[in-house]
């Protein structure tokens, strides 16, 4: 499922490829991408706008239109956003496509069709959600903080960890309400970096243990960027090529393997019903568990 590098790595390519381009049409081939809009009216707010730029807030890939608005796209576990400069066959899996005014098009293609399309006010999308979110409500306007912005300090993430002080530390990096865009990889290579066991306790982790956490979120995401992000089936880049990223894991998938830092053999566990990584002696299970 595209993380944060994968996502950016596919919003700084789109930036480059279609800003400026003018939707001339827009074609849902899945009745759910829009939901709850339906695609008629998605079209008419689509069509004859210019987009102005793409960004990444979160794990949504962002193209922002003339006038406020923005269409978010989420990718969710298969999504790909391919750039069309040519006559081509179809994806085998398109779900929409955008046909520009000049001739080229951009396709989303979606094996498992749990991709999503909305139009939202982009202001919306920047706004850190100061109460929880209730069940049903747009994911967007309850985004977290960016963990590669300025933002993202190591005392913000001392207060949050304390805050957020009984949860497990793995499913809350997983929770996009409280930092946004971190998935299952990169949680595991960050906790493995950092050295600290994916079951303990957020509230438990010591002034050096946060500081080493803050700086191998940063690391491993930036890494991710640098690689283009982590193919493993599905992902694919708005040019439709694969990242090398995969190449790079110390533990994600190496159940088995040794701990490139101290050779003990990589465990899989699963953690809030996720298959996760660690190295036994490097990352030690919490007393009391
Ligand atoms: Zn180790």
């Amino acid at each position: 499922m595209p993380e944060l590098p994968e996502v950016e790595t596919i919003a700084r390519q789109l930036h480059g490829l279609v800003t400026g381009r003018t939707v001339a049409h827009f074609r849902s081939e899945w009745h759910r991408l829009t939901e709850p809009e339906p695609a008629d009216l998605f079209a008419a707010r689509l069509e004859g706008r210019t987009i102005t730029g793409v960004r990444r807030r979160a794990k949504f890939v962002v193209l922002e239109l003339d006038g406020a608005d923005a269409l978010i796209v989420s990718l969710r576990m298969t999504g790909q956003l391919l750039f069309r400069d040519r006559e081509m066959k179809a994806h085998p899996y398109r779900r929409a496509h955008i046909a520009f005014a000049d001739g080229t098009a951009l396709e989303f293609a979606d094996t498992r069709k749990f991709g999503r399309m909305a139009i939202v006010d982009g202001a919306a999308l920047d706004g850190i959600g100061q109460r929880r979110r209730r069940v049903g409500e747009p994911l967007h306007r309850y985004l977290g903080v960016e963990p590669l912005s300025r933002r993202f300090t190591v005392r913000w993430l001392r207060e949050f960890l304390q805050r957020r002080g009984r949860a497990a530390i793995k499913p809350l990096l997983l929770d996009q309400t409280g930092i946004a865009g971190i998935g299952n990889i990169y949680a595991i290579e960050a906790l493995w970096r950092a050295r600290v066991h994916p079951l303990r306790k957020a509230g438990s982790l010591g002034a050096d243990e946060v500081e080493r956490l803050h700086e191998a979120l940063r690391w491993v995401l930036r890494k991710g960027i640098r690689f283009g992000g982590a193919s493993r089936r599905d992902y694919r880049d708005a040019r439709g090529k694969e990242g090398r990223m995969q190449q790079e894991f110390n533990v994600y998938d190496q159940a088995g393997e040794p701990c490139p830092r101290c050779g003990a053999e990589v465990m899989r566990t699963v953690v809030g019903g996720r298959g996760t990584f660690h190295c036994p002696r490097c990352q030690r299970v919490p007393r009391r568990s």
